[in-house]
């Protein structure tokens, strides 16, 4: 396959897998589109708009959906698509901007909506056809659109509506093409997931092959058949990705595999053990694992720094650099493994639409530091709830499967301004303990109610303000660092919340902090919502 890019390996690779294709308009919610049609057992990959046509004929696809966008389809210069699109004879989904763009280039008319609707809406169904089979008859969606198709395009009929939306879906099923105004991707869409199954399975006619078990096997099989008797490097972080990552390639090449594990001295608590007892020689997996203990040398680049993105920038080189090192002394390697994802992938630019906006590390600039041949990236066509699967399919242990998403740059990040051993210290044990005291009332929570507490957050953790101030301990001043407890729910870290953790857990987190942590006399907790906030403080 030479002179192929990645991309165009991946297309050849997925030919001949059941595959529905997302279609980018730029949409909110494209992403999410996807994993929902993969969470129906039906693999499916993002592509812009502006794709060719002609590839996503070879790709041969079971099923199209077209995503929301911004634009307004009418309007000059707005995305659009080829009416050709239409007569592959492939299932078409449009949603939202996708179900007014395949109205108005099949001839129908979409307009400014005399009233826009937003948030959860109640749609009454007219035609229990496929794509609404088993869907109650009035059923709650979530809407987001300003413009409304004033007029269906011929052949079509419409099959639902709402108070304000005369078409909130129409469809020629003699064609297979179906147009709905709402979101069935977003859980607010209480009966989404079940058109979107409709749409794959009644619609599309597929039998839903994408299971993590084949996925486990048939990866293994292709990294023996691309490795053969090759070596191959990785960088672990212990994060779920490159541990998943790992454990696949031992699976299938044993100890050809050497992994290296920089300790750049801002893990949580205990983690860089942690890691070592699972990949190192007492652990489970046959491969090489290297240790390096790099924290001094982490620790004296970043003194005397505060700006976030320079510190940033110096563990991202300084980490580079150590691993570097690690490798011209293991000599040449055939292959470098990354633990790149789909959502890089997408976000890079290299799928969708609307990701142009992010370029990600993990993609695109093949580190030119390290004498290898080839790169393989093991995981790239997955999310991450789908990494975490193959992880558990792998039997790597569930606390490290399920590890809360931890930065690169780690406490690095953390802490508020010049990172020092101490500090690294005071953050690690702060945090330790909020971690232990929010999963023991999680779980207490549990066992008394019988159902997850409401207020567990999808990511927490402590992080050392810059702050001091003055406080009082056994009658003494003290002139200490204050921690703050972040805590999130979130369901794609694309927005978040604080959680309402249980006063009395907090206070119970504080009282411990503030006694067993030296160097910590006040403890906040933070608010903040993303937007405006981000997850992390810096
Ligand atoms: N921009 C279009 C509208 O406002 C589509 C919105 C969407 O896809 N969510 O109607």
């Amino acid at each position: 396959m030479l002179g192929k890019t990645d991309k165009e390996k991946g297309m050849v690779e997925n030919m001949s897998r059941e595959t529905v294709i997302v279609i980018d308009f730029g949409g909110q919610y494209n992403q999410l589109v996807a994993r929902r049609v993969r969470e129906c057992n039906v693999y499916c990959e993002i592509y812009s708009y502006k794709t060719d046509l002609e590839k996503i004929r070879e790709m041969n696809p079971k099923g199209i959906i077209l995503t929301g966008g911004p634009n307004s389809c009418y309007e000059p210069g707005a995305a659009t698509c080829s009416p050709e699109l239409f007569e592959m004879g492939v299932p078409v989904l449009g949603l939202c901007y996708g179900a007014q763009l395949m109205m108005q280039v099949l001839g129908g008319k979409v307009e400014k909506a005399p009233v826009r609707e937003y948030g959860k809406i109640e749609v009454m169904v007219d035609n229990h056809s496929a794509l609404f089979q088993n869907v109650s008859p009035k059923t709650v969606c979530w809407m987001s659109h300003n413009d409304y198709i004033a007029q269906i395009a011929p052949g079509f009929g419409i099959c639902a509506h709402t108070a304000d939306c005369p078409v909130a879906a129409a469809e020629n099923p003699d064609r297979k093409l179906y147009a709905i105004q709402f979101h069935p991707e977003v859980l607010h869409t209480v009966e989404g997931m079940k058109m979107l199954s409709n749409f794959v399975y009644q619609v599309c006619g597929c039998a839903g092959d994408w299971k993590v078990d084949s996925f486990v096997k048939q990866s293994i099989e292709t990294i023996r058949n691309k490795v053969g008797d090759g070596r191959v490097l990785c960088a672990l972080s212990g994060g779920v990705d490159s541990s998943v990552a790992a454990v696949l390639l031992s699976k299938a090449i044993g100890s050809q595999l050497t992994c290296v594990f920089v300790d750049h001295g801002l893990l949580r608590k205990n983690e860089g053990d942690e890691v070592e007892a699972v990949f190192g020689p007492e652990g489970n997996y046959d491969l090489h694992f290297i240790r390096v203990n790099a924290q001094e040398r982490f620790y004296e680049k970043l003194a005397g720094v505060e700006e976030p993105e320079q510190k940033r920038k110096i563990i991202g080189e300084e980490f580079i650099r150590v691993f570097e090192e690690e490798a011209k002394k293991i000599g040449t390697v055939d292959f470098l493994v990354q633990g790149t994802i789909y959502p890089d992938v997408v976000e890079s630019g290299l799928g969708g639409e609307s990701a142009v906006i992010k370029s990600h590390h993990n993609v695109g600039g093949l580190p030119d530091y390290v004498d290898f041949k080839e790169i393989i990236e093991p995981l790239r066509d997955l999310f991450k709830d789908e990494v975490r699967k193959v992880g558990l399919e792998l039997g790597i242990p569930e606390y490290l499967v399920n590890r809360q998403p931890f930065p690169g740059p780690g406490l690095g990040v953390r802490i508020v301004g010049e990172v020092t051993d101490e500090k690294v210290r005071i953050v690690q044990d702060a945090d330790a303990i909020y971690r232990e005291e929010v999963d023991r009332a999680a779980v207490s929570y549990v066992k008394e109610q019988g159902t997850a507490a409401p207020w567990k957050p999808d990511q927490y953790f402590a992080a050392l303000t810059n702050m001091r101030s003055v406080g009082v301990m056994g009658d003494e001043r003290t002139y200490d660092y204050a921690v703050a407890l972040r805590a999130v729910k979130t369901i794609d870290f694309m927005t978040a919340e604080s959680a309402e953790i249980p006063w009395a857990v907090l206070q119970g987190v504080m009282n411990r902090i503030i006694n067993e942590v030296k160097g910590i006399n006040r403890v906040m907790y933070d608010l903040t919502s993303k937007p405006p906030g981000t997850i992390e403080l810096e």
